[in-house]
């Protein structure tokens, strides 16, 4: 049959789609023409394109000509493949018509069912059927959904209608209502459309499926599908495409039933089939969260062939895909149907499990591994859990299922605005509902954990929860919400009272309990291992080394820590944070408060020691690793106290008049001190505070060498503008450095090196490189000096930046490439012309983002310095840069082989 243009057919032979389409196909339509033609068994329709929902927003949000009469010819072959009509009096066809982009935005956008029923086709059904109270309960939901998706009616109008007719009818479900009970509910319906859209409800099956399709193109630009959107940062799609696809029925009797499963444990990654259905029921049912859904282990019991179909099915699709799916399903009168299937969106710990397990099984590579965990899921398994010791003691007030894993502390937020107001005045909330639906995403964005009453692991809340790495509880029975509270088992918690869930147990306790960091599993370091091993043996072009990771460390036990999350070096050591010790920081303030060079030199000897065991505990933590200690570089204002009575004290201990105390204090303000006397030019002006600084670090070396440690110390140079800065400070260093290493009649090798965080030094690299043994790029100020913007003051106007979109990211979070990553780049090249090997890394917070490290991989730099806990992201980070390259490159391989 000729192809119709927009259009694209799916069923038991007649696909002409597939799930490469999904960017015109959507990923819904896509895969429903997929595995139909893998003889899978689905109700067959067809897909308008994406390309329509285009057109439809060029034609001023109507359908265009040529698009209507395509869909047309569409439903007439699919009522000929069918024999049945639209609408038809005896036998009519129902159809839903279904939303689907290219990426999956699971509840975002309307899909309407039942679409056909008339007040004629109706009696239509009940008599093909042979079942009146069905072809009634389909109607009643028909208009329901059509009311609230095409017209934007309030769902909650209709429940009320629907309750007041149960009451009246003393049931108590909505299952309990009979035929003629059913018929009064379609007529309130009608009634309440006619009202509020002071028009009746279209009789014409035609005009029902063009306002619908409208309807479901229009959804592509709600409110929530757009928040969606951004969130997710989904951009450059065309629209949705819309599946009109052919009925079938879950809610046909016992025998029918309709649910939803994953092929894995979509929170653990166990290799179990896990999902939920619900018997005598349609469509969205489960996943809305009204009645608590059965598991389907029952459904072994209940239906035994049914579930062993479904386990075929299953196992086909894994196969198929080599993904984790999540499936779609229904039973009519004991025959199955799949209605959707795609990779299924997991937890961090169950991404990791499913990717090494797959590997194991042979489904894929270890670089496909790889990408198959996302960089923002995987810092989910870092997640905190409830320390051990508070644990004893606490008492659970109630619990229900661990939808999502990870502990949360936060105060009681009965919605969504409430819990978005705590957040701007830095309020942790937990947000608890009856239920989530997708107008809810704002709040949930903003909260540290969510809690429901109602819905199962596969239920709205679960499901976005995991999505953004956000601990969850639902089917919490033990709950009630009252307007200013909640009652937990008995118990009423006023909105703001704290609590602390566990959505790895389901667990709820009241008040705050401890959180202690995340448990690392054998599949965490086995997937790690994974990536240090493709990351070890690839060679970029020109450079002798394989990238590094490396850590910001500035005391023995967080070099302890760095070293444990595989860190190889020390990227950055800031010397001034072993001074806010509060013993030290008495002994630092005798040093900058001195007004004479000797009693300068008498705090200096004090302070010596301190730093060199400091050094001692960090070079002895980091193996043979290289360590780059930053010499002093925060303005010496900041180590001075500034409130009055704080002023009093120092001055006390210090032996000083108060007033002298003020006066020096006000000495060393500057009206700019991130401009100001700092960095490099600290140890210009005081270079007896550098002078110290270096004998501890070569004094430790030295000691570490004699007791048979193996040291390579990096000693680096703050805010260097200017190449004669550095040659003014090297030389002092190397004096030092040289006359301690003659003392100890030791050789050792140490390097000088400087850290480039200022526009014109990356502009001179060049000069710079010629007495520069390395380069670390202090991307945070680089960006703040780079964009002129103060890191402290760019959250008062980064929002309007955002909303106009002249930016689309934090610069101080993401490395922006185009402008300060090109200053990196270039001042890299230029110092690797004058020094080939030359050492380059990011020692900014840059450095564990894990774009900006996929940045650093490709630019051609050595390494990547981060904080301690974000080593493993920065370690798969650099992995996936790399797979990513390899996967492509060898799909090109293939796909040229087959075209031979
Ligand atoms: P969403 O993207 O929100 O999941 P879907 O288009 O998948 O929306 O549809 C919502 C629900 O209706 C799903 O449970 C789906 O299985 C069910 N459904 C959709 N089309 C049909 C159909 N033709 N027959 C039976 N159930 C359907
Ligand atoms: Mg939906
Ligand atoms: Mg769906």
């Amino acid at each position: 049959m000729k192809k119709l243009a927009f259009i694209s057919f799916f069923g038991k032979g007649i696909s002409e789609g597939d799930s490469s389409m999904k960017d015109s196909l959507g990923g819904k339509g896509a895969n429903l023409a997929e595995i139909a033609s893998l003889g899978i068994p689905v109700p067959p329709g067809f897909t308008i394109t994406t390309d329509a929902c285009a057109k439809f927003y060029e034609n001023k949000e109507t359908l265009p000509k040529g698009i209507k009469e395509n869909v047309a010819k569409a439903m007439q072959r699919l009522e000929k493949i069918l024999s049945k009509k639209l609408g038809d009096t005896k036998n009519p066809l129902l159809v839903s018509v279904r939303s689907g982009a290219a990426v999956s935005m699971p509840g975002m956008m309307d899909t309407v069912l039942n679409l056909g029923l008339n007040d004629k086709s109706v009696v239509g059904l009940a008599h093909s059927s042979k079942n009146e109270r069905f072809a009634w309960d389909a109607y009643r939901r028909l208009i329901n959904m059509f009311g609230n998706v095409v017209y934007g009616m309030n769902h909650r109008d209709f429940e009320a209608e629907l309750s007041a007719i149960k009451k009246a009818y003393k049931v108590k479900q909505d299952t309990d209502l009979d035929a003629e009970g059913l018929k009064k509910v379609v007529a309130a319906y009608k009634n309440l459309l006619q009202k509020k859209m002071k028009k009746p409800f279209p009789q014409n099956p035609q005009t029902q499926l063009a306002e619908a399709i409208q309807a479901v193109f229009g959804s592509w630009n709600n409110e929530r599908a757009q928040t969606y959107r951004k969130l997710n940062k989904i951009t450059g799609l065309r629209g949705t495409a819309v599946s009109v696809q052919s009925m079938v029925f879950g809610n046909f009797g016992q025998d029918s039933g309709t649910g939803v499963a994953f092929t894995r444990d979509a929170s653990t990654g166990n290799k179990i089939f896990y999902g939920e259905y619900l018997m005598n029921a349609q469509g969205e049912d489960v996943v809305a969260g009204i009645r608590t859904p059965k598991k389907i282990v029952t459904l072994k019991k209940q239906q035994p062939k049914m579930y062993a179909q479904l386990d075929a099915i299953k196992n086909k699709l894994e196969k198929h895909y080599r993904d984790m799916q999540d499936i779609e399903f229904t039973i009519e009168k004991g025959k199955l149907y799949i209605l959707q299937t795609r990779n299924g969106k997991r937890t961090g710990n169950a991404s990791v499990k499913i990717a090494v397990d797959m590997v194991a099984e042979k489904l894929i590579s270890k670089e496909e591994a790889l990408l198959r965990v996302d960089a923002n899921l995987f810092e989910q398994v870092f997640h905190p859990g409830i320390d051990h010791k508070a644990l004893k003691t606490a008492t659970v007030i109630a619990s229900g299922s661990n939808a999502s894993p990870g502990a949360a502390v936060g105060a009681i937020a009965l919605d969504s605005e409430s819990a978005q107001e705590a957040a701007k005045k830095n309020i942790k909330t937990i947000l608890v509902r009856a239920q989530t639906s997708p107008e809810d995403i704002g709040g949930m964005n903003v909260v540290e954990g969510i809690l429901t009453i109602t819905g199962g692991m596969t239920s709205h809340a679960a499901v976005v929860a995991r999505g953004m790495g956000k601990p969850c509880i639902v089917g919490c029975a033990d709950l009630k919400i009252k307007k200013n509270s909640v009652v937990i088992s008995g118990k009423e918690y006023k909105t703001g009272s704290i609590i602390t869930l566990d959505g790895s147990t389901g667990k709820i306790y009241a008040g705050k309990l401890d959180l202690i960091p995340a448990r690392i599993t054998k599949d965490i370091q086995k997937f790690l291992g994974f990536a240090d091993e493709v990351r070890l043996k690839t060679k970029r072009a020109g450079i002798a080394d394989p990238f590094y990771i490396r850590a910001n460390a500035d005391t023995p036990s967080d070099a302890k820590l760095a070293y444990e999350w595989g860190a190889k070096g020390i990227g950055l050591c800031r010397t001034e944070h072993m001074f806010f010790n509060e013993k030290r920081i008495r002994v630092f303030r005798e040093m900058i408060l001195a007004l004479d060079k000797e009693s300068r030199l008498k705090a200096l000897k004090k302070l010596l020691p301190l730093q060199r065991n400091d050094f001692i505990g960090i070079f002895s933590e980091m193996k043979n690793c290289p360590v780059t200690i930053r010499l002093l570089d925060p303005p010496l204002h900041e180590f001075l106290p500034q409130e009055l009575q704080s002023q009093k004290e120092t001055a006390k201990e210090l032996h000083i008049s108060l007033s002298k105390l003020i006066e020096r204090t006000n000495t060393l303000h500057e009206t700019n001190p991130m401009m100001g006397h700092r960095g490099c030019r600290l140890g210009i002006s005081h270079p007896e505070i550098y002078d110290m600084q270096i004998l501890a670090i070569i004094q430790a070396a030295i000691h570490c060498r004699k007791k048979k440690i193996s040291v390579q110390p990096e000693i680096m140079i703050p805010l260097i503008g200017d190449y004669k800065e550095l040659i003014f400070l090297r030389k002092r260093a190397e004096k030092i450095i040289h006359e301690e290493l003659s003392k100890a009649k030791i050789k050792m090798n140490y390097s000088i090196g400087t850290m480039i965080e200022l526009p014109r030094a990356t502009v001179t690299a060049a000069a710079i490189a010629e007495h520069a043994d390395f380069f670390s790029f202090g991307t945070n100020d680089l960006t703040q000096m780079t964009f002129g913007f103060s890191r402290e003051d760019i959250s008062t106007f980064l929002p309007d930046y955002k909303e106009h979109e002249l930016l689309t990211e934090d610069p101080f979070q993401i490395l922006d490439q185009e402008g300060v990553g090109a200053l990196v780049s270039y001042a890299t090249s230029e110092g690797r012309r004058i020094k080939k090997d030359l050492s380059v890394g990011i020692c900014g917070e840059h450095g564990g983002e894990p774009s900006s490290v996929a940045f650093a991989f490709r630019i051609g730099l050595s390494y990547v310095s981060c904080s301690p806990l974000r080593v493993p992201i920065a370690r798969h980070a650099a992995a996936q840069e790399i797979s990513r390259e390899l996967v492509h490159a060898k799909k090109k391989k293939l796909a040229a082989k087959k075209k031979k």
